[in-house]
């Protein structure tokens, strides 16, 4: 009866906003934990960069692997970088963190060569707030002089907000990492604004379909021709095209027919470690 009812509303209602505040403040302590945890991993040898393989499609050999941030909390809990990059940009210490990555993966790539592995290129995300932060050009070129890493064998993936926000000093800062040699790739391409022919005023050299247009192909036809439009058009611009999350053979069969050059996904393989990827190319 009604009466029923409204007691059964109300009590769940106070169930509910009991849930939702415990909800809250276990969030809240989340963020303090891991703000204060984040300031010293650094320091404490607790980031890891795992390493996901890049393929040409043509051949089917490994040409590159992008460097994906580990944070290894001293409990030894894995933090993925969905749960603390944020947290990390809005407290600026992904300034620190961004520069230990870019080291750490320059080294790597010359650790490889040495190793006597075939030549890998590396690719490493950056933030927003690490693209705009001063002087954020002269840190790559002095992080590939003390590791002795080829800016050829360095590309850097930004998101497309990045250029968006501030088009004019996007454009100078990609320039002066363009003539240094640094290759440049927009990330998760078709999440944000998309317009290629905006590209055409900054110095990229390669565009990474975002997985959420690769998930559904080929059987979904309004994302096999998205795929197919932005493979065209991006090669009319002299660009290479790479796609994210390729999971099955037919994602990687019908890329290759629509000429998408590389692939990342794991169907090819997950990220693993520097170790891991080293093995696998001596036994390719
Ligand atoms: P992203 O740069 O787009 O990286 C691709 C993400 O997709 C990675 O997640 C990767 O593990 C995942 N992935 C790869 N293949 C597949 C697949 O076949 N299927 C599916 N479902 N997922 C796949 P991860 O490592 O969790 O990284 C998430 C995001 O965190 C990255 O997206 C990137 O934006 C950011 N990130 C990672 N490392 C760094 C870093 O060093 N610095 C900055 N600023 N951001 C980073
Ligand atoms: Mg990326
Ligand atoms: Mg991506
Ligand atoms: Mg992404």
């Amino acid at each position: 009866n009604a009466d029923a009812a409204m007691y059964q509303a109300k009590a769940q209602g106070r169930g509910n906003y009991q849930f939702y505040s415990e909800e809250m403040n276990a969030r809240t302590l989340d963020r303090l934990t891991l703000e204060s945890g984040l300031r010293h991993a650094i320091e404490r040898g607790e980031l890891q960069l795992m390493y996901q393989p890049q393929i040409d499609l043509a051949s089917g050999a490994v040409i590159g692997a992008e460097a994906l941030l580990r944070w290894r909390q001293g409990g030894g809990q894995l933090v993925m970088p969905d749960a603390f990059i944020a947290i990390a940009e809005e407290t600026g210490l992904i300034v620190p963190i961004g520069e230990w990555v870019l080291r750490t993966a320059c080294a790597q790539h010359v650790a490889w060569q040495r190793a006597g592995l075939p030549e890998l290129r590396v690719a490493v995300n950056l933030s927003a707030r690490q693209f705009r932060q001063p002087g954020m050009d002269a840190m790559v070129a002095r992080v590939l002089a003390e590791t002795g890493c080829h800016a050829s064998a360095l590309e850097l993936e930004i998101t497309e907000s990045v250029l968006m926000d501030r088009p004019d000093s996007a454009a100078q800062t990609l320039q002066r990492l363009s003539e240094m040699g640094v290759l440049l790739a927009i990330d998760d391409f078709g999440t944000g604004y998309s317009s290629l022919s905006y590209l055409k005023r900054f110095p990229i050299n390669a565009l990474k379909i975002d997985r959420s247009f690769v998930r559904d192909i080929p059987a979904d036809a309004d994302d096999s021709a998205i795929a197919g439009a932005v493979i065209a058009l991006a090669h009319s611009m002299g660009l290479t095209v790479v796609a994210e999350g390729v999971e099955t053979p037919q994602q990687r069969d019908f890329l290759r027919q629509l000429h998408c050059d590389q692939a990342q996904g794991y169907l090819f393989s997950e990220p693993v470690s520097a170790a891991t990827l080293a093995g696998m190319l001596r036994r390719a």
